[in-house]
């Protein structure tokens, strides 16, 4: 973390104040904010002493104990080794509570994946549920096996449940507003899971879930304007500007997946056609394969890239079409929002090595000027939608990276 970049204002761009959304910074404003950062820095740099958090904060001594009681009173940090110190006082030291969880879950088209994740980011159990098409039913199954990690781990305190969803999601209703691959239309996932198992439950879009998990891992520390691709089913994209992530008043914002490139192209899950995500999904490469061909076997995606690894000529055709159309349409995004940092995560990623180097290629001829953003791929793939689902519960009581939907008083829904 840093706090010089965060704290700081920003000397890029133009600052504008709007009287319509304004927000006086009272004195609760001022003490959630400093708590947040506590909780920040202790997270970053455990285990850390009241000192050493005043100094790296900034904030007065007095300040800090008054903070560090409340997240003690709360839970949040425990206080427990004691720091060597060659003389004088031996200050003992505050790390994150190890014993409050959080339920996580990746939802995709045919199978979720639950875990119980701690306040470190650790999974303690993690497990695959394959799941129906019916949506309600499908989310019973997915609670079913949430209660049952919840008995596994009876000496744990359950904090609330992080649900990964590829869709976008109502910032204020929380509900699933748009999900064309998962097929769940308008559907109330929130209430159906707190009925049940009575702990607060926070939805997440399946990109903004793994740039979260990206800024929890600190591998964005530093940068203030990067895009996170997700190339899976579909071709999700979340946006991180000016050190927020942004998703807009009505959750929608990011939709690069579904800017048309093509209108003369296949009809999308969005009902349009042409749209990027036909050209650049996992699907897409699938496509691909069986025009190329038309005789051979159905095949998945992770036959078909553990195919080309094995230098299967068809196999690698279909992924590197796949893989210069995402590429050429990485240009929606230099153009609209020029980030520091493009971050590709999702099936293609297992063969980077192969691959990437054609999407890097694509994304450099397409700049209309300047050096092109660096290109990477997040830090653990297939997890970092469930580490980032567990992330937006932390989020909601600590205001980490706060966001949009997120700036709201603890507590209040
Ligand atoms: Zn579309």
């Amino acid at each position: 973390m840093r706090l010089t970049s965060s704290s700081r204002p920003s000397t890029r761009g133009i600052k504008r104040i709007d009287l319509a959304y304004v927000q006086l910074a009272s004195s609760e404003h001022a003490r959630d904010i400093n708590r947040d950062i506590v909780l920040e820095i202790i997270r970053s740099r455990q285990p850390i002493s009241r000192a050493d958090l005043a100094r790296t904060s900034g904030l007065q001594p007095s300040t800090i104990s008054a903070i560090v009681e409340q997240l003690l009173e709360e839970k949040w940090v425990t206080e427990g080794a004691v720091a060597r110190r060659p003389r004088g006082r031996r200050p003992t030291l505050l790390s994150l509570n190890d014993e409050l969880v959080i339920l996580a879950a990746d939802v995709r088209p045919q199978q979720a994946i639950v875990a119980v994740v701690d306040l470190n980011g650790r999974f303690l159990a993690r497990e695959v549920v394959p799941l129906v098409s019916e949506p309600k039913r499908a989310i019973l199954k997915m609670v079913e096996r949430m209660e049952a990690m919840r008995v596994n781990h009876r000496d744990r305190s359950f904090e609330g449940v992080g649900i990964s969803i590829p869709g976008r999601i109502d910032p204020e209703s929380q509900r699933l507003i748009l999900a064309p691959n998962l097929k769940w239309g308008n559907c109330d996932v929130k209430s159906v899971v707190e009925e049940k198992l009575h702990l607060q439950v926070e939805l997440a879009n399946a990109a903004n879930a793994s740039l979260l998990s990206e800024l929890w891992s600190g591998k964005l520390d530093g940068v203030r304007d990067a895009v996170l691709v997700t190339v899976s089913e579909g071709l999700g994209a979340a946006i991180l500007a000016n050190g927020q992530i942004i998703t807009s008043r009505n959750g929608l914002a990011g939709e690069f997946g579904h800017s048309p490139i093509d209108p003369s192209g296949p009809t999308c899950g969005c009902g349009q056609r042409g749209c990027w995500e036909v050209f650049a999904s996992s699907s897409a490469a699938l496509r691909y394969y069986a025009e190329l061909n038309p005789k051979g076997r159905a095949v998945n995606i992770h036959d078909l890239l553990s195919m080309s690894e094995e230098g299967d000529p068809t196999a690698i055709a279909a992924v590197s079409r796949q893989a210069s159309c995402i590429g050429r349409g990485l240009r929606l995004i230099t153009a609209a929002l020029a980030p520091e940092v493009i971050l590709i995560t999702g099936d293609i990623t297992t063969s980077w090595p192969r691959f990437g180097p054609i999407i890097q290629a694509e994304l450099e001829n397409t700049m209309l000027a300047g050096r092109a953003p660096r290109l990477e791929i997040t830090s653990d793939g297939e997890l970092s939608r469930l580490r980032g689902a567990a992330a937006v519960v932390l989020q909601r009581h600590s205001g980490y990276r706060r966001s949009a939907p997120f700036v709201k008083k603890r507590g209040q829904r």
